[in-house]
């Protein structure tokens, strides 16, 4: 199917179901309430055909471009029916499932993370290392017929509802570094593993801390082969810097038409708005051109830091914007509609964090892209 075909279709579908599919509550919801209303998107747009255009039929998809994909989730994200993180971690994962891990296993789990019956988390950051990845120190150890995992996870969002996890483990000796780095496809219920929500400032405990206690992993859950996790985890995130992003600028530009809205007269800048304005039509034209690159095959590589430093300074200055204008929300929080100014802007403080720091994306464009040196 052609992009614009599916567009006058997934509207007309949303149109048509809008009551339906709404959100039963006001504002954000509190974090359960998004994960019931992610998995009632999912599974309708899934039963509806939607959700399988632009994936591979070999793992239950029904081909196409990975435009329509873009598109079904700028869709979803612009209507307010799901919170762009929480849907995104399709794009971020199911890509690495596809690549690295056997047909078999992708062709059994993928249509499960399509349709919102599993949701999956990241296991890559740990307390020591969150830019360093590569000194990761989640340890895995063959035994007869498995590996052992022991070590701790952080910042894992949404492991508290996750049935998987696709985990970074040290299976090398600690000099290894990168090179002794295996990936792995996790059961969240297997013995040892414990999730502990981690509180945040904006109110919602979307990450936790996961710890491994010898949990038992068989080595058919490998992704790649032993010690080739780098290489997973380098292929993964520029994922995580394509269609989640697009998803998202697709969120910010309807918080824009939303502050619009919102804001008491004379409260914002003509100016300002239009530097906003002007900012995240630069991300989505940045944006726009990945979506059209990864649609043509092209291999996503450290170009995608482009996009996440051009999200991280939009989202920021958009909800700058949102403090100057509505500031008693934003300080005092209140209703519903004021909850969600206030929760949305102090989670946009981590804009510059999530999906590698901004100086981390800075330094890559500058080393990988610019050939500005080695760092020392
Ligand atoms: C909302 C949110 C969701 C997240 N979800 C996940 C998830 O699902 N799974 C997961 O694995 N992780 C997740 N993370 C973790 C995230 O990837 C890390 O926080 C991020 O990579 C930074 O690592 P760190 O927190 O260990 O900070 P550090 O690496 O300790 O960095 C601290 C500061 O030092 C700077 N810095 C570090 N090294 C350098 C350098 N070489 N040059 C210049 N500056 C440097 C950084 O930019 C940063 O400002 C999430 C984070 C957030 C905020």
């Amino acid at each position: 199917m052609e992009l614009d075909e599916f567009r006058t279709l997934v509207d007309a579908w949303l149109d048509a179901d809008a009551d339906e599919l709404a959100p039963p509550f006001t504002g954000t919801g509190t974090l359960d309430e998004q994960m019931t209303q992610l998995a009632k998107v999912k599974g309708a747009a899934y039963d509806a055909g939607w959700m399988r255009w632009g994936w591979p039929s070999r793992v239950g998809g029904l081909g196409g471009s990975s435009l329509l994909r873009g598109y079904l989730g700028e869709a979803l994200t612009r209507r307010g029916l799901v919170e762009p993180g929480g849907y995104s971690m399709v794009e971020v994962l199911a890509p690495t499932m596809i690549d690295y891990a056997r047909p078999e296993l992708a062709a059994e789990m993928v249509p499960r993370l399509l349709r919102g019956e599993e949701l999956w988390c990241q296991g890559f950051s740990e307390p020591g290392t969150g830019s360093n990845l590569g000194a990761l120190a989640c340890r895995a150890v063959r035994d007869r017929e498995s590996w052992r995992v022991t070590g701790q996870k952080v910042w894992t969002s949404f492991a508290q509802y996750s049935q998987r996890c696709v985990l970074l483990t040290r299976t090398g000796t600690p000099e290894s570094a990168h090179r002794g780095i295996t990936a792995m496809f996790v059961d969240m219920t297997s013995p040892g593993i414990t999730v502990r929500p981690l509180g945040t400032m904006h109110g919602g405990a979307e990450f936790c801390e996961v710890f491994f206690d010898d949990v038992s992993v068989p080595f058919d859950r490998t992704l790649g082969e032993e010690g080739q996790g780098w290489s997973v985890a380098m292929d993964l995130l520029p994922f995580e810097r394509s269609t989640a992003l697009w998803h998202r600028s697709a969120f910010l530009n309807r918080r824009l038409e939303q502050l619009l809205a919102d804001a008491p007269p004379d409260s914002l800048s003509a100016t300002e708005v239009g530097d906003v304005f002007v900012q995240l039509f630069a991300l989505r034209a940045r944006s726009r051109g990945t979506q059209y690159r990864m649609a043509a095959g092209e291999h996503l590589g450290p170009e995608t830091s482009v996009d996440k430093i051009l999200l991280a300074a939009t989202e920021q200055a958009l909800f700058d914007l949102v403090g100057a204008a509505l500031a008693d929300d934003v300080v005092l929080g209140g209703d519903a509609v004021g909850e969600q100014w206030r929760a949305q802007y102090l989670y946009s403080r981590a804009a510059t964090i999530y999906g590698g720091s901004a100086e981390i994306q800075r330094n890559i464009v500058a080393r990988r892209l610019l050939d500005l040196g080695a760092e020392t």
